[in-house]
């Protein structure tokens, strides 16, 4: 491009990041702005599972599916399985009850990996190698960035957006604190649930928070873990509503266990979330019934950590332009599939700025002029 358009990202999580990759591979001048550190929030501590068919029938199906194959291809160009963990998984789901109450043995089932001895029950495969995969989230966002800014020339500002300046209908420049300002082409807000604090967006519709609890295991046996995820119905012996909390082996010979979620407003830091301590204690006595390989005294406990899902109120992302506003644009609201969503919004997002329309996918059901409409109805 002669006069490449100068476009600025905001939010250095997995969906600014892979805008920001995409949009530099079709030749704009990027500068990504990360309030704190890139993939410092749910896009560092997400569970990175990847499914190619589980939002069918749904309005994401085809953004999954055309992300998931992304994902492959990302991997085979960036050598995802070294650096950032992507391989295929199987994943099964399945019920287990915590020991001491009306226990159900464990089923002898050929399916059910020898390193989980609960006492499982109902337990089917729900993805396959064809299926199912995964990657280290917050390894797969940083190769990203990383190979952006080495070899198509992404600029990464270290500070917080603060407004935006509009002049008529059109974006000028962005506002950071402090005071400096860029003047820009184009700008895309991809802040996950911080979308909110910012008046522009939520004054058309709302982003809000659940807040998720996360602990990251490293076996000593780290070998005996099989690439298995699992989805569970998790019956604890003192409770008596079901959790569902979902267990990931990672390549590393790490653990990762999550769950445990609940609506919060979202603190203006990012680095500044902690988990709830009872929180986090379930998911050790998940951890612990799952396996002996991850109880205490057999697993070293790395990281007990909490994240905000980005959520919208009608569960769908927003993926578009702001009505009103030309050349600013929004990517948000992945809520639980913002990493396997991460590449196809990227892309999709790229196209649109550069090009005016997408066609990798139909972004029309994402647009944010949909609450707009909604409201005037
Ligand atoms: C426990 C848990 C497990 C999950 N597991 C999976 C999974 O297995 N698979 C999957 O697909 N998804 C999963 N997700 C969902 C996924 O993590 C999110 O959908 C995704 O990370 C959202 O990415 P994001 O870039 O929109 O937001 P974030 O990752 O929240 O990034 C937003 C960024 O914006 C920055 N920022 C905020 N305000 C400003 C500002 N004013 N200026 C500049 N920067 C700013 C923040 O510092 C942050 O880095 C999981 C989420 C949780 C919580």
């Amino acid at each position: 491009m002669e006069n490449p358009k100068r476009v600025f990202v905001c939010g250095g999580g997995v969906i600014g990041v892979c805008t920001a990759y995409f949009l530099a591979k079709k030749g704009a001048a990027v500068t990504l702005i990360e309030k704190s550190d890139v993939a410092c929030a749910a896009s560092g501590k997400a569970g990175g599972f990847l499914a190619h068919d589980w939002c069918d029938g749904g309005p994401m199906e085809s953004l999954a599916r055309t992300s998931f194959n992304l994902h492959r291809s990302l991997s085979q160009q960036l050598n995802g399985p070294e650096s950032y963990g992507y391989r295929p998984l199987t994943t099964l789901s399945l019920t287990i009850t915590e020991p001491n109450t009306t226990t159900t043995l464990p089923s002898s089932s050929a399916t059910l990996p020898s390193w989980v001895d609960a006492p499982a029950r109902d337990i089917k495969t729900i993805g396959t190698f064809e299926t199912t995969a995964q990657v280290h989230p917050q390894l797969f966002t940083k190769t990203l960035i990383n190979n952006a800014v080495a070899h198509h020339g992404v600029k990464v500002v270290i500070g917080k957006l603060e407004r935006l300046e509009v002049v008529g209908d059109r974006v000028k420049s962005v506002v950071l604190e402090g005071g400096r300002v860029m003047e820009s082409d184009a700008v895309v807000l991809a802040m996950g649930p911080w979308c909110n604090k910012l008046e522009l967006l939520s004054s058309i519709f709302r982003v809000y928070g659940i807040k998720a609890h996360s602990i990251v295991l490293e076996p000593r046996e780290a070998n005996a873990i099989t690439p298995h995820a699992l989805f569970l119905s998790y019956y604890p012996s003192k409770q008596g509503n079901p959790l569902d909390p979902e267990v990931y082996p990672r390549p590393t010979g790490e653990v990762y266990i999550c769950g445990i979620s609940a609506e919060e407003e979202v603190p203006d830091d990012p680095e500044g979330i902690i988990g709830d301590p009872e929180s986090i204690g379930m998911l050790k006595r998940v951890a612990k019934t799952v396996s002996s390989h991850l109880g205490e005294g057999q697993a070293r406990v790395k990281a007990e950590q909490a994240c905000f899902l980005p959520c919208t109120d009608d569960g769908v992302p927003v993926i578009g332009e702001i009505p009103g506003v030309k050349g600013c644009y929004v990517a948000t609201g992945h809520n639980c599939w913002g990493i396997l969503n991460g590449p196809a919004t990227g892309a999709a997002m790229a196209e649109l700025v550069i090009d005016g329309h997408s066609s990798i996918v139909d972004l029309e059901k994402f647009s944010p002029a949909r609450f707009a409409r909604k409201r005037k109805a």
